[in-house]
């Protein structure tokens, strides 16, 4: 196997694209996909500052040692989830990539924040965790942007990710978050502009990426992840790539840009409604989602009101 650029010996072939590269040409045709994404979508520019949620994962991790490689400014947000080891090992080795790097990072605790780790709150809400985490990371990234005076929240979703989303969303007609369903999704009532800057990239070049930079991420799944529907989506979308490789790529691309025929930007969408009584940001009810789990999950034993929040300091 050849690589398609200076003809010496590849180190990966990508089928939907009819090529394969050696490591520096892929590292090339990689750097130029994420600085397409950021260019189609007009997602953010050097005047920004961004804020990267980063898991210690794969893809959020070689997403920062992207942007800092463009010149972007940067700030890391890493969230502890309270999942066991795997959120031990998560924040160990985000920690350890900022630091050895000499990067921004800023650590929060979910139990801190919301009064207990995803499983509790998934208990006490009776939510799936998977729905408990969202809720949660919307509030508490969007928050933390806020704080550290980033203009624009980027995450690490990559096009697999993202596929097997709207493969998802799809199928149930989930007219809601395929309207949403956007790399780049504009500042919103009090909601900061989020990006995907890896939208082009699949899992597998973003693992050669890691692995080729020596970049130390976890491994494992979130345990909680046998929750998601999403890896089922992925594997479906993974024997339809094998067996007609592109398909991925024009599954998602087709959609965005068929999307606003189906979702029109009306521009009259109204605002929320309410400021939340608790966080006074910007709601669709008396008191946000986020506030209304955490008031849930610290309220005494047996108090099934929403009570004033327990002080963890
Ligand atoms: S799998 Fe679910 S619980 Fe785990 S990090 Fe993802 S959303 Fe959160
Ligand atoms: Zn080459
Ligand atoms: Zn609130």
């Amino acid at each position: 196997m050849k690589c398609r650029a200076c003809r010496s010996k590849a180190i990966i072939d990508i089928p939907r694209h009819n090529a394969a590269f050696c490591g520096t040409c892929f590292d090339a045709y990689l750097i130029e996909q994420v600085r397409k994404s950021i260019e189609e979508y007009q997602m953010f520019s050097q005047e920004d500052r961004v804020l990267l949620a980063v898991s210690g994962g794969k893809d959020s991790l070689a997403l920062w040692d992207i942007l800092e490689r463009l010149g972007y400014r940067t700030i890391g947000y890493h969230l502890d989830l309270g999942i066991d080891e795997y959120s031990v090992e998560s924040t160990e080795k985000t920690v350890r990539f900022a630091r050895e790097r000499n990067l921004t990072l800023h650590v929060e605790e979910i139990a801190r924040e919301a009064g207990g780790s995803v499983v509790d709150i998934s208990k006490v809400t009776r939510r799936p965790p998977c729905s408990a985490c969202g809720v949660s990371k919307r509030h508490l990234f969007n928050r933390a942007a806020k704080t550290y005076g980033c203009t624009v929240l980027a995450t690490g979703h990559n096009l697999d990710d993202e596929a097997s989303r709207l493969l998802g969303n799809i199928l149930h007609w989930q007219d809601g978050y395929l309207e949403k369903q956007n790399p780049s999704l504009p500042e919103d009532e009090g909601l900061i502009r989020k990006v995907k800057p890896l939208n082009r990239l699949t899992e597998k070049e973003m693992a050669t990426y890691s692995f080729m930079k020596g970049i130390d991420y976890v491994i494992r799944e979130c345990p909680m992840s046998f929750d998601a529907k999403q890896l089922f989506y992925k594997k479906v979308m993974n024997e339809i790539e094998k067996e007609s490789p592109g398909t991925k790529q024009a599954f998602y691309f087709g959609f965005l840009q068929r999307r606003e025929r189906f979702y029109p930007e009306t521009g009259d969408k109204s605002p929320p409604p309410y400021i939340c009584q608790v966080c006074e940001e910007p709601s669709y009810s008396e008191i946000c989602s986020f506030c209304r789990l955490r008031l849930k999950v610290t309220a005494p034993p047996g108090d099934e009101s929403l009570s004033r929040p327990r002080t963890t300091s």
